[in-house]
């Protein structure tokens, strides 16, 4: 009996011996390919992390399973498949930290909860400080985090040695004195992540359409009543945008204007290297971040592009500044050659904080702004934004996401830089 569940059951042990000894013919498809239905309850848009953590919310814990999500190209061609996969929840506002910190214990079951290896890997994530006033920000910040329940150190130059001896402490421009410390943070394999969600939701009976553009809303006497795709009408109670960086594109065919700007940022890998780095590292004093994938190569990133674009490609001096700033804290960095790299499309907010929320349209929902921080919040987005599709009320941990913080001047602005989206 048991060797018979063992079988049937998608990606056991014995199953992968099984289809090892007999050709791998026994696999099923991971999600179907069904056509459109002439109407659903609820409408997705985008196939991404937060269209299918919706997706796969809203069917396994809200009981709402007629349910579309529709994707103009193949699951993971977005932002989901392009970031640099770290995860952490050390904010400071209280309108994001218990947001990030929920995300954070959903990302901790994610792999007992979808059944499928996603490699989340809690390797810790550094946040270096390269002076005392930024020590005593972090130290605010960390005090935050633990006062909401989430967990931080504070580690002095000493300690921050031991973990990292070949940071560069002796000559760097911006000398490094100490790192906050976030042990539960690290990163987590993206597109698995994509996959993992498709499938649970699927099997709950959501239609997962690809190779499916929305190209505008059907809105009668106030109200959204469907959408216009590639593939024909598709009618729906409820229809819930969701797709990064194409936001303010999609909604202005609805006629929303939105306080977002699309820019790109790229993200960078070497060649495979021996392991060298155990944790995710960020820099103080410039924009990079660096972390080590299974493969070997170093994962690294930094600032957007800088101006406004969709294309899915970045600019060569965007490139330099990101490899000056691992120069600056790792000079062994400059040692490993650089495999690939590539772009993806940011939803910029004019406070760096994201949305889920309403439209003034009735029936139409939005998720955006998440800016280069999303990957992170992609459980806590999915199942926050299920739970308004499914009460038609905000979860109490985003309940500040609103669309109109700015009429209302509520603005979110973690890093008090201002309404300048290029910053955050
Ligand atoms: C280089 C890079 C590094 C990053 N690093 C990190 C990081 O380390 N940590 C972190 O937290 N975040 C990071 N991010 C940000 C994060 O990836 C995004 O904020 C997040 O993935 C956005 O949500 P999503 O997954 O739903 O987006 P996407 O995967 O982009 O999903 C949106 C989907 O909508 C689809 N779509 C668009 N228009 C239509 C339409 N009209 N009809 C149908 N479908 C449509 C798109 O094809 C796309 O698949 C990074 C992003 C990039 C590009």
């Amino acid at each position: 009996m048991m060797i018979f569940w063992c079988l049937i059951m998608n990606y056991s042990g014995f199953k992968i011996f099984w289809e090892g000894l007999t050709g791998n013919k026994g696999w099923k498809k991971a999600w179907r390919e069904p056509n459109p239905k002439k109407e659903y309850d609820v409408i997705i848009i985008g196939g991404g992390g937060h269209g299918l953590s919706t997706a796969y919310y809203l069917s396994n814990r809200f009981n709402v399973n007629n349910v579309a999500v529709l994707e103009k190209g193949w699951l993971g061609s977005g932002n989901i498949g392009r970031n640099t996969t770290i995860i952490r929840s050390n904010y400071l506002l209280p309108e994001n930290q218990p947001f990030y910190e929920l995300s954070l214990k959903l990302w901790e079951n994610l792999e007992n909860d979808t059944n499928y290896n996603s490699m989340v890997s809690q390797r810790g994530v550094l946040n270096l400080f390269h002076s005392d006033g930024q020590r005593d920000a972090f130290v605010r910040r960390g005090n935050a985090m633990i006062l909401s329940g989430a967990d931080a150190n504070l580690l002095n130059e000493n300690e921050l040695k031991k973990m990292c001896p070949y940071l560069d402490y002796q000559n760097a421009r911006f000398p490094i004195k100490g790192a906050l410390l976030q042990k539960r943070g690290g990163t987590v394999r993206h597109d698995a992540v994509a996959w993992g969600y498709a499938r649970g939701a699927d099997v709950k009976g959501v239609d997962i359409i690809q190779n499916c553009e929305v190209e505008g809303f059907i809105i009668k006497n106030g109200k959204c009543v469907g959408v216009e795709t590639n593939k024909g009408i598709i009618k729906a109670k409820k229809i819930a945008s969701c797709v990064a960086g194409s936001s303010s594109k999609l909604m202005s065919k609805a006629g929303i204007r939105l306080p977002i700007e699309s820019h790109v940022l790229q993200a960078f890998v070497s060649e495979g290297l021996k392991p060298v780095l155990d944790n995710v590292i960020t820099f103080g004093a410039g924009h990079f971040y660096v972390s080590q994938s299974d493969k070997g190569g170093l994962v690294f990133g930094g600032d957007i592009d800088g101006y406004n674009s969709y294309a899915q490609r970045g600019n060569l001096p965007v490139v330099e500044d990101v490899c000056e700033g691992g120069m600056a804290i790792m000079p062994m960095i400059g040692r490993a050659r650089l495999l690939r790299m590539w772009g993806g499309i940011m939803d910029m907010s004019m406070d760096g904080s994201p949305f889920i929320d309403k439209t003034h349209i009735n029936g139409l929902y939005f998720n955006g702004g998440w800016c280069y921080g999303g990957f992170k919040a992609t459980p806590a987005s999915g199942y926050c934004y299920a739970h308004l599709l499914a009460k038609d009320e905000p979860h109490p941990v985003a309940r500040d996401f609103k669309l109109d913080r700015f009429i209302k001047g509520k603005i979110i602005d973690e890093k008090g830089q201002g309404a300048q989206p290029n910053l955050h």
